[in-house]
C-alpha cells in the first residue's frame, strides 16, 4: 500500500491493454482493484484499457464482463471512475462506461484535484510527428466511420480487428509507434491552450515525469507506464505525486 494514503485524491493509470490472452495481466487489475484501489475517492484510467475493443456490444464476453464487474464493484463502493479513450479501445462507448460503473472524459479533459490544475489526456494525439498514425487516427475517430463500422456485425468487426492484427504491415506499424515518442512542439502549445497546468498521459510507454518550462512557466508531465503482470499507478494526495508499481 502506499504511504499516507489518508490523504489519497486519484489513481492514474492506462496502457494495460487487457486481452484474453494476457490473463496475468488482466489478474493484476483485478488486484489492483480490489488492493490500492480500493477506498480512493477518484480513479482515472486514461486509454488503453483494453488491447482492441469491437463495441459495446461485446461486454457480455468473458474478459470485458469481468473487468466491468469489477469496476462497477469499486464505483458501489464509492469511488468515482472515470474513463479517457486510447487507440486501442475508442469505441468503448457510453453503454459498457454505464456496465462498469464509469464516467466518459473527452481527450484532453482538464480538471482540478486539491490546489493543482491537471490536465489528462491518453497521449497519442501528441504523437504529431508520425504523420501516417494522425491520419489513420482521424479516420477512425470520425463518428460517421464509427457508426458504419459499428453498423456492421459484431462477429465481423472481430474477424475484421484479428485481421488486422495479424497482418504483417500492422506489425510493422506497431514497431513504428513504439518508437514513435510525443512532440515536443504538440506538448508546449497543449500546455500553452490549457494554461501549464500538470499533463498526464499515457500511450507511449516510457513511463518518466517530465519538466517542461512553456513561456517562463513550469509545468510538470508525468508518462504512465503500461502494464505486464503488475499494477504500475500514479498516485496524488492533493499535493504530490508518487508512482507505485503494486506486485499482486
Ligand atoms: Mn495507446
Amino acid at each position: 500500500m502506499h504511504a499516507g494514503s489518508d490523504a489519497l485524491q486519484a489513481l492514474f493509470i492506462s496502457d494495460l491493454h487487457l486481452a484474453e490472452e494476457r490473463p496475468d495481466t488482466t489478474a493484476a487489475f483485478l488486484a489492483f482493484l480490489a488492493g490500492p484501489a480500493r477506498g480512493v475517492p477518484a480513479l482515472y484510467i486514461l486509454g488503453d484499457l483494453f488491447e482492441y475493443w469491437a463495441g459495446d456490444d461485446d461486454g457480455d464476453a468473458p474478459l470485458n464482463r469481468r473487468v466491468a464487474d469489477a469496476l462497477r464493484e469499486l464505483a458501489a463502493s464509492g469511488s468515482r471512475i472515470c474513463f479517457i479513450a486510447g487507440n486501442r479501445d475508442f469505441l468503448l462507448g457510453e453503454a459498457y462506461a454505464a456496465q462498469a460503473g464509469m464516467h466518459l472524459l473527452p481527450d484532453p479533459c482538464l480538471l482540478r484535484i486539491g490546489t493543482r490544475e491537471i490536465l489528462l489526456s491518453h497521449g497519442d494525439a501528441l504523437c504529431v510527428d508520425d504523420v501516417a498514425y494522425q491520419s489513420y487516427r482521424r479516420q477512425v475517430r470520425d463518428p460517421a466511420w464509427q457508426a458504419a463500422f459499428l453498423a456492421r456485425p459484431l462477429a465481423e468487426r472481430k474477424a475484421f480487428i484479428d485481421s488486422l492484427r495479424s497482418r504483417s504491415e500492422a506489425a510493422k506499424q506497431e514497431k513504428a509507434m513504439a518508437i514513435m515518442d510525443v512532440s515536443a512542439p504538440a506538448v508546449d502549445a497543449l500546455l500553452r491552450e490549457h494554461g501549464y497546468p500538470t499533463l498526464i498521459h499515457g500511450h507511449t510507454h516510457r513511463p518518466a515525469r517530465h519538466q517542461h518550462r512553456v513561456d517562463g512557466r513550469a509545468c510538470e508531465r508525468w508518462v504512465l507506464a503500461d502494464w505486464h503482470g503488475t499494477a504500475p499507478y500514479l498516485a496524488f494526495d492533493g499535493e504530490r505525486f508518487s508512482t507505485h508499481e503494486f506486485l499482486p
